[in-house]
């Protein structure tokens, strides 16, 4: 299976800072619907998605689409294990 991979924009504020060069891969399939979700090394697990509504200077300025606001919450493992489930 293909991975997302979509990397969280500006990680550090989900995932804090990182030194060991970790990036917020999304672990969902490839073409999923609905957020993203990233796993931790600590075993954490945040669901994100693009803040669409947001319209400050960034979010309006798509030549850096990696710079945007975004949305993001904590999810349980067992929320985890449904999104795994009907990623398709
Ligand atoms: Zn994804
Ligand atoms: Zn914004």
């Amino acid at each position: 299976m293909q991975e997302c991979g979509h990397i969280v924009p500006r990680q550090f504020d989900v995932v804090g800072y990182r030194e060991d060069g970790y990036l917020a891969e999304c672990i969902l399939a490839e073409g999923h619907k609905g957020p993203h979700l990233v796993r931790t090394p600590e075993g954490q697990f945040f669901s994100w998605e693009f803040d669409e509504k947001c319209n400050c200077e960034d979010c309006l300025d798509h030549e850096d689409s990696n710079n945007r606001c975004c949305l993001y919450w904590e999810v349980s493992a067992e929320d985890v294990e449904d999104l795994l489930k009907n990623q398709e």
